[in-house]
């Protein structure tokens, strides 16, 4: 890798509360082996060649992912992979000397842990806003990416062809640690209109002091939610009408009146509930209600079409599902809930595309 100056892309961050999203350019086919690499080669050709103008030379796109917790991963992956230009260590006054080690980096990580990449890379984060980032990302690969974007209800998968000349308005919505909602109306032209804390974070929070499960990965609890039930804990309208439906507001017996609301009524410890039910009721009632604010704020501004990302989704179907239905449900079916298959790396890739800026 060789980077002759700073306008040639070829590696970008986005250092989140949570996960370090890197998205780096290589012309060496061999290095995606690495147990943090997330996206195989093939996955990203078409996204590759969109940002053919971006880089020099035949290579291919990777998206790696480390947590924030264990930087010392990501410094290590850059350092052994060559993936700074000059080096591992270099001499800190080279590079205040004006040498051209800038790195694109986005999120709060970015100046958190600038003097870090200085000190032990030798790498000068070159910030990008956050939200500039989310935007350009999910613009970018719904104009790059035949098969970015797609809907997935009650099981079933279908990618969406994008119309570039009709691409505008939608909310964004993306799904951290936190959560931001993004009005966007052109290519650089957007609002952050909403948020909500409640989100990935929570669940992966909430869910390992619930569960008492310490050492659990996110997808450990992701796992563990598929196979619970969440009947067991959330109240349910049929629980309040003795079974029955209240058809007359277009409530399904099933239908959850109250969230985690059935551990109140009974004389239970949280050791007595299942692991994977409160796992479950957990991912329901955040996915649910991301979905549901979501929805209100598309309403807010007569928004159709609701992107969602972030590395909260993460593919999962479940969690997908019950966003689609809340967007469905409370929107009459007039609003639709979209999914990018890049969902997680918007930012870096928002964050590579500046470059050229
Ligand atoms: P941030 O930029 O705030 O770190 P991300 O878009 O990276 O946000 O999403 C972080 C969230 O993604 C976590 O809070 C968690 O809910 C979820 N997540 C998905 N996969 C993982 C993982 N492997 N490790 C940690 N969190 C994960």
């Amino acid at each position: 890798f060789t980077q002759s100056n700073n306008q040639s892309a070829h590696l970008a961050l986005d250092i989140g509360g949570t996960l370090i999203k890197m998205v780096y350019f290589s012309s060496n086919h061999n290095c995606s082996s690495d147990t943090h690499v997330e996206r195989s080669l093939e996955e990203t050709n078409d996204i590759s060649h969109g940002l053919e103008k971006y880089h020099s030379g035949k290579g291919r796109l990777h998206f790696v992912k480390f947590e924030t917790t264990k930087i010392n991963d990501c410094l290590e992956f850059i350092s052994s992979n060559q993936l700074s230009t000059h080096g591992d260590a270099p001499d800190k006054k080279q590079h205040s000397a004006g040498a051209r080690n800038l790195i694109k980096a986005t999120g709060g990580g970015a100046f958190k842990f600038a003097e870090l990449f200085m000190e032990r890379l030798g790498i000068i984060l070159d910030k990008v806003d956050e939200m500039d980032c989310l935007v350009a990302g999910a613009n970018f690969l719904l104009k790059a990416n035949n098969q970015e974007a797609f809907t997935y209800m009650n099981g079933h998968k279908e990618y969406l062809q994008i119309d570039h000349n009709d691409m505008y308005p939608y909310l964004l919505v993306n799904i951290g640690s936190g959560v931001s909602m993004i009005k966007v109306e052109g290519d650089e032209k957007f609002e952050r209109v909403s948020g909500t804390s409640v989100g990935g974070g929570t669940f992966w929070g909430l869910g390992k002091l619930l569960t008492n499960c310490k050492s659990f990965s996110f997808d450990d609890l992701l796992k563990l939610s598929q196979e619970g039930n969440n009947r067991v804990i959330d109240m349910l309208v049929g629980d309040i009408y003795g079974g029955l439906d209240y058809s007359k507001i277009g409530l399904s017996s099933t239908t959850i009146a109250s969230s985690f609301g059935k551990a109140i009524s009974e004389n239970k410890e949280l050791e007595d509930y299942r692991p994977e039910d409160m796992a479950r009721s957990l991912l329901r009632m955040i996915s649910n209600n991301i979905g549901q604010i979501s929805y209100l704020n598309a309403l807010r501004f007569g928004l159709k079409r609701i992107f969602f990302g972030g590395f909260f989704i993460r593919g999962h179907e479940f969690t997908m599902d019950t966003i689609s239905v809340a967007v469905d449900f409370w929107s009459k079916g007039e609003a639709k809930a979209m999914f990018l298959r890049h969902e997680g790396f918007l930012g870096a890739l928002g964050a590579y595309t500046s470059y050229q800026k």
